[in-house]
């Protein structure tokens, strides 16, 4: 019989998959001998059976019973028993921590009757009703689907009648009321008692947490922190334990290390008589955990002692939510917590220092989007910036943007390119897709471990919480500082490393690590302190156990020479083509609108030194290291003015008598012979290397003879030339033989020995299945993967993105653009079947990669698994590049890259 439900006691954190990651880390710590309050994990797959079939499994209802009863007995309390009740808590729990994402329900078994037995005992009568209050508001919205709103509006005007400022003010009868009054607006919009029956609350809470993995706001964080849509949620059922039992009780969530920067010590908040939700909401303003220690010194203890136990466990920072009841400590959850970029950074350095994890499990530890998140701007704290609000620096980094106060306003202003800043009191899930269009999130309650920080510390983005200089007025749509009233619109810069607000766009500098890039990878520890040596370490560790090279693609010198500098070992693709714009263009044109084969060679003839200075420029640059240098490429009309515009001043100068320009008439003649419907799949790569005479000769010729120049004034070049778009193996045979030819010329003529390599792009689905024969004509291959995707999916690259790729992310048809992180199972098995057939065809054949997907975290993986030689990708991308590829030859030896 399939088996649906787990006890704490039967599992391990081994077991995320089936138990979630919140289910699998309770039923680790019950392993450990921590205080848990006791109970069961429904699995994730019993919610992937309900979510396809809309039935839960036939053997649920009966598993979820069997334990609920051994439960009981455990506990010796029966739920809906009228005295002294059991009482649970129905929590989702994914194998992806979403905070906040999915539903959660507390306080099942309570009603009419077991909330008086509750009730039971000196000073609970507030307590029992107060939890009864939250069960009906709960189930209500998320069982029962009534707006949540019109409970808070009762709330709101209960609290406003007594001139409350919080419901820790609101007596026995107002929650008695308030009790009646949420029964009534559930009744009014569904037509339906709240349950009485605490079997039927606890099957339709189950329910209710398995489609809450579907919500909107859920998909949205999915699609965005690319977790998978088929996962489905697990149901942690756990015995309740009362934070809001009085003063001697209370929530908070406490971190081993602080995971905005990494450093030791205690960190949390803690909120006095009030449940684990209300921590989290950011409603009440909770305390510095430090405080526990003044409140009750006892559990403070015993809590640091677990704090510790549990980070030498996990040998990571573990995020912890506990509840004191009455002064006796419970942990009711741990994970590896979220942290930012420069805390994982430290984290990993201090625990491979402190000799808990190997400088292998460090790297693994820490991923390229963590790096370049580390290499954005900062804004300069020299500069006269006018500050206006100081808060808590929740998620570090620099944003710039226009106040918002809404979610949809933020969505709607940055769908049309402004950038914004989302200011909320507090946030809550709803929200999450402001908080995704937004730069950064200012609130001006809650404490880092609020909502708005948990979150935007999840995604990456700045936020400034607990900022309380501020009055925030959704209505009237302003937020009051400082005696200052600041309108919607505003620009404001927020500093999520220092917690400053300024207003204004404060000016911003390169980053430490930047700079630490930039001045070739030595550690300016006086500088940058310890997040530059912790960088360091980690990029001496990739660099250590990578295979894959990293080279870049540049075609400049000052971008080889920066590029080199950040580490790149050599160039993996320089585009020609940029070296025909600006003052060039002309030439290029006098070439398009030839029409003799000598005037052709006229103007190709002007063209070859400038492109051997340009050569002789890059090779100097990257002295030494290999230099592959593509052909012309794009076709040819990119180079000739604008069809429309040429035909609109023809049009003109028609109308009004003037004699029109006739070199304008000849452009617009030419415009029109070159014009393509479409040009990707035109007249451009290889192609034009056979049709226009002289093209690749001239070229190869700058190339051959800057590598003589440079070979004569002692340096060592090493260019490589590379053929691009080729089809067929007869294109490349006959390209290679003009080369060859004028190689050897060059040689000849110069006396110096010339060995350029000849190799090819391959970048159209042909050649990667017949790249066996294409390899007898090709020294190397570097895979096109813009262009391959771009055929294979028969994605026009610079129209589909901006025309339906969110509809197509929207509909999960894939979860990441696959001209952003190559598609594995389409575009890779091409990969594959190339590099195979090429490498059998000429063993040792060296491959590359130089499509944006060079430089892109989770394709460098993928890159390596094909056994690549190098990645090539944008200078900036280098550094991620070297860290990836050195995080997946560990992942090679290990299997995992959670170690
Ligand atoms: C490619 O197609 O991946 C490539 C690198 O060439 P380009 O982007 O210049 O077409
Ligand atoms: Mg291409």
């Amino acid at each position: 019989m399939a088996r649906y439900v787990y006890a704490f006691t039967e599992g391990g954190r081994e077991m995320a998959d089936l138990l979630g990651g919140k289910g699998a880390n309770l039923a680790e710590m019950v392993r450990m001998g921590l205080p848990v309050p006791p109970g069961f994990t429904v699995t994730t797959e019993a919610c992937r059976a309900y979510l396809e079939s809309g039935e839960p499994p036939q053997e649920l209802g009966q598993q979820v019973a069997q334990h609920l009863r051994a439960l009981e007995r455990a506990v010796g309390r029966e739920l809906g028993q009228v005295d002294d009740p059991l009482l649970l808590s129905v929590r989702s729990g994914a194998r992806f921590s979403m905070p906040g994402m999915m539903d959660t329900i507390l306080d099942i078994g309570l009603n009419d009757y077991s909330v008086l037995g509750l009730a039971k005992g000196p000073g609970r009568e507030r307590f029992a009703w107060d939890s009864y209050r939250r069960l009906v508001q709960m189930f209500g919205s998320t069982v029962m689907g009534v707006d949540a709103g019109l409970f808070e509006q009762a709330l709101a005007a209960i609290k406003k009648q007594h001139r409350a400022a919080d419901d820790t003010e609101l007596d026995t009868c107002d929650l008695i009321r308030l009790v009646e009054t949420c029964k009534d607006i559930i009744a009014e919009a569904t037509g339906e008692e709240f349950p009485q029956e605490p079997a039927e609350q606890l099957e339709r809470a189950v329910l209710a947490v398995f489609e809450s993995w579907n919500t909107e706001r859920a998909r949205l964080y999915r699609r965005r922190e690319h977790i998978p849509d088929d996962l489905g949620t697990a149901v942690t059922i756990q015995t309740m334990v009362f934070g809001n039992s009085g003063s001697d009780s209370g929530s908070g969530v406490a971190f081993t290390r602080d995971p905005a920067t990494g450093s030791r010590g205690v960190y949390g908040d803690y909120l006095p008589n009030a449940q684990g939700e209300d921590v989290v909401a950011g409603i009440r303003n909770a305390v510095p955990l430090q405080e526990l220690e003044r409140l009750d010194p006892r559990s403070f203890a015993e809590l640091r002692d677990h704090m510790h136990r549990l980070e030498a466990h996990y040998r990571d920072l573990c995020d912890i939510e506990f509840t004191v009841e009455r002064g006796r400590l419970w942990m009711l959850q741990t994970r590896v917590g979220k942290r930012t970029a420069q805390a994982a950074f430290s984290i990993a350095g201090q625990l491979a220092a402190e000799g808990l994890i190997s400088q292998d499990q460090a790297l693994a530890r820490v991923d390229g989007n963590a790096l370049a998140q580390l290499m954005f701007p900062r804004f300069d704290t020299s500069a006269d910036n006018e500050v206006i609000a100081h808060g808590i620096a929740a998620s570090p980094g620099a944003a710039v943007g226009a106040v918002v106060f809404d979610s949809a306003e933020a969505v709607r202003r940055a769908a049309a390119g402004e950038s914004v800043v989302l200011v909320r009191q507090e946030t809550t899930p709803d929200d999450l897709p402001g908080m995704v269009a937004a730069r950064a999130v200012l609130t001006s309650r809650g404490g880092k471990t609020s909502h708005a920080a948990v979150v935007a510390r999840g995604m990456g983005k700045v936020c400034v919480c607990g900022a309380d200089d501020i009055t925030v007025d959704p209505h009237e749509r302003r937020f009051t500082t400082q005696g200052m009233t600041v309108p919607e619109g505003t620009v404001i810069s927020v500093d999520g490393s220092s917690g400053v607000v300024y207003r204004g766009a404060a000016t911003l500098i390169d980053s430490d690590i930047m700079r630490y890039f930039d001045t070739g990878g030595q550690p300016p520890v006086a500088q940058g302190g310890q997040i530059v040596a912790d960088v360091h370490q980690m990029m001496q560790q990739a660099d250590a156990v990578r295979r894959l090279e990293v080279r870049a693609n540049a075609d400049t010198p000052e971008d080889a020479a920066r590029a080199r500098r950040f580490g790149a070992q050599g160039i993996g693709l320089c585009r020609t083509e940029h070296m025909f714009l600006g003052d060039r263009r002309a030439l290029v044109e006098a070439m398009i609108l030839a029409h003799t084969d000598a005037e052709r060679a006229t103007a190709l003839q002007a063209l070859l030194p400038l492109q051997r200075q340009d050569f002789a420029g890059i090779l100097q640059a990257m002295d030494g290291l290999p230099v592959t240098i593509r052909l012309l490429d794009p076709p040819l009309h990119e180079f000739l003015p604008d069809r429309t515009e040429l035909a609109v001043r023809l049009a003109q100068d028609s109308a009004l008598g003037r004699t029109p320009d006739p070199r304008d008439a000849e452009l617009l003649a030419a415009v029109n012979r070159t014009h393509e419907e479409n040009p990707m799949l035109g007249l451009r790569g290889v192609r034009l290397g056979l049709v226009v005479p002289g093209l690749v000769a001239m070229q190869v010729r700058a190339i051959a003879e800057a590598v003589a120049q440079r070979r004569e004034a002692g340096g060592d070049p090493q260019a490589e030339i590379m053929v691009p778009l080729v089809d067929a193996v007869e294109e490349l045979h006959l390209v290679r033989q003009e080369v060859d030819r004028v190689l050897a010329e060059v040689a000849q003529e110069t006396g110096v020995r010339i060995d350029c390599p000849v190799g090819t792009m391959i970048e159209l689905p042909r050649a990667a299945l017949t790249a066996g024969k294409i390899a007898k004509d090709a020294q190397f291959f570097s895979f096109g993967t813009n262009d391959l995707t771009q055929t294979t999916w028969g994605f026009s690259r610079d129209d589909v993105e901006a025309a339906f790729f969110s509809a197509y992310l929207d509909k999960g048809i894939f979860q990441v653009s696959p001209f952003e992180t190559i598609d594995r199972e389409g575009v890779g098995r091409l990969v594959n079947i190339a590099v195979e057939e090429g490498r059998a065809a000429r063993p040792g054949l060296k491959i590359g990669v130089c499509g944006e997907h060079g430089g892109d975290p989770v394709s460098v993986h993928f890159f390596h698994d094909a056994g690549l030689d190098y990645v090539s990708c944008s200078p900036f991308r280098i550094p991620v590049a070297r860290l990836e590829a050195g995080r997946a030859a560990l992942q090679e030896h290990t299997g995992s890259d959670s170690t």
